[in-house]
């Protein structure tokens, strides 16, 4: 079995996420990747969403000026904020240095497909 394998059986690859205040190592499935990236190649941890502390390995902090094993604290809510016609706000989140509170990344996620 593989162990690097996801619930969808695909292969899981170690990827640099940037944030605004640091970034973060964190295994992707190929099709995060393509979804996150949008064609540049540094892929940001607030086109990532949310992702299961699991997958991360370590992050750097901006504000402490090192790298940190594990992953960054997550914090979400769920406004359900109707922002317009068919775009709702589902999901706001935030990535924060679990040492100083620094913040590392934002994210948001809405509904508009
Ligand atoms: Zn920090």
């Amino acid at each position: 079995m593989n162990m690097n394998a996801s619930p969808e059986g695909e292969d899981l690859e170690e990827k640099k996420l940037l944030g605004s205040g640091g970034y973060a190592f964190a295994k992707l499935t190929e099709q995060e990747e393509i979804k996150a990236s949008l064609g540049v190649p540094q892929i940001f941890l607030g086109n990532i969403g949310r992702l299961n502390e699991a997958r991360f390995t370590r992050y750097y902090c901006n504000n402490c000026r090192k790298e940190h094993t594990g992953c960054p604290v997550i914090t979400y809510e769920n406004p359900n904020e109707r922002l317009g016609e068919n775009v709702t706000l589902i999901e706001e989140g935030e990535y924060r240095c679990k040492t100083c509170n620094n913040l590392i990344a934002l994210y948001r996620k809405f509904n508009n497909t």
